[in-house]
Formats: structure tokens, C-alpha cells, sequence
């Protein structure tokens, strides 16, 4: 199969997501459902850089082709960065955004406004097949909500509230959250890295 980059994952929405701000780099872009017999990656590591890392690199050995992965999820201050790595499972298996939200919710009960900051930090690895990795990362600043509010997006979109809006993410429309987002600001760094291969 023609690829000249993969995303480490089976997330066709990530692969869209990815092509709209890499769709002209003139790449040929394949998913790990074009490589069925692709390794399931474990995601043990402590940090989102190491989960990202561990991703692209195991990819890139199976398929051979440049491959991108990404980690990425919430840390609140006032729970010392929880839920963290932690994100997609916080209130345990399966992964369950609402029972996650409430969750954080039950955990920050009686915590004031002022103390309810938080950021998404996501990070984007690129691994070469010569052993190469590249990687890149942002964050969004925001704080935690009282309630959900709001039906776009995904995860604990409907508890953070960027800062320099009164909004959650899931009132805002996917171009604003694309543009202010932790995701899609990384993007736009491992676009310059892509640029300048
Ligand atoms: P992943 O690494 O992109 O699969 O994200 C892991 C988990 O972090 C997700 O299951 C969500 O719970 C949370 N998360 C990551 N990015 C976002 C976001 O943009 N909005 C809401 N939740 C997110």
C-alpha cells in the first residue's frame, strides 16, 4: 500500500481532523484500518511524550512508513494534574466520557471558581523508519465548569472553559475549538516539522 505517512490510529475523525491542517502538504496519509495486522500499542507510559512516542515508534517499525501519533488529555491543578495520562479511563473501563465528566465533577466538589484551573496538553510524535522521532506540543489554558454545558465535541469538552471565553468547548464550533485547542495548535507544529522534511 502507497503511504507516505500514517496516523497511529484507527480514528478516522482524527484522520480528518489531521487533514485539515495538513491537507496540503501533498502526502499520501493512511490509518492503521489500511494495516489490520498492526500491533495494538499499550499505553502504560507516565507522560503523554512517552505514550506518543512509544505509539509512533512501534507503528513506524511494523508499517516502515513515517508515522504520527498523538497523546493528549486533561490536567487539573486543584487534583495535582489528574486525571492526566489518565484521561480517557478516569472513572475505569470501558472509557465513558460521561462517567468521566461526573467523575471530576465529584472530585472538585466545594472547589471554589479561582481554583478550578486546568489546560489540555496534547503531544504529537513523528517517527522516522531510520529511528528518527520528532516531536511537538501545546496546550489550552482553561478551568473547570460547575455543570456540563454544550453538545459538541468530545471527552470533558462540556466541563472546560478556555480562557478568554465564558463558553465551554462543546459551545463552541469545531473552528474556533480547532484553533485554540491543544490539538490544534500541536498540529500546527508537527505541520512546520512535515515542512521541513
Ligand atoms: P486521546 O489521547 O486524544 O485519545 O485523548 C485521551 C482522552 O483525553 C480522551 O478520551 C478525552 O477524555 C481527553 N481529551 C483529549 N483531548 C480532548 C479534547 O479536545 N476535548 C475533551 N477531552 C479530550
Amino acid at each position: 500500500m502507497k503511504a507516505d505517512l500514517v496516523i497511529a490510529s484507527r480514528n478516522e475523525k482524527k484522520k480528518r481532523e489531521l487533514l485539515q491542517v495538513i491537507g496540503d502538504l501533498d502526502l499520501e496519509v493512511a490509518t492503521l484500518n489500511e494495516f489490520p495486522q498492526a500491533p495494538e500499542v499499550e499505553e502504560d507510559g507516565m507522560t503523554f511524550r512517552e505514550n506518543a512516542v512509544k505509539k509512533a515508534r512501534e507503528i513506524a517499525d511494523f508499517t516502515g512508513r513515517m508515522t504520527l501519533a498523538d497523546d493528549s488529555g486533561l490536567e487539573v491543578d486543584a487534583l495535582g494534574g489528574l486525571p492526566g495520562v489518565h484521561s480517557a479511563r478516569f472513572a475505569g473501563e470501558p472509557s465513558n466520557d460521561e462517567r468521566n465528566n461526573q467523575k471530576l465533577l465529584e472530585m472538585l466538589e466545594g472547589v471554589p471558581a479561582q481554583e478550578r484551573t486546568a489546560r489540555f496538553r496534547c503531544v504529537i510524535a513523528i517517527a522516522f523508519p531510520d529511528g528518527r522521532v520528532e516531536t511537538a506540543e501545546d496546550t489550552c489554558e482553561g478551568r473547570i465548569g460547575f455543570t456540563p454545558r454544550g453538545q459538541a465535541g468530545f471527552g470533558y469538552d462540556p466541563l472546560f472553559i478556555p480562557d478568554g471565553y465564558d463558553l465551554t468547548f462543546a459551545e463552541l464550533s469545531p473552528e474556533v475549538k480547532n484553533r485554540i485547542s491543544h490539538r490544534g495548535k500541536a498540529l500546527q507544529k508537527a505541520k512546520k516539522l512535515l515542512q521541513s522534511i
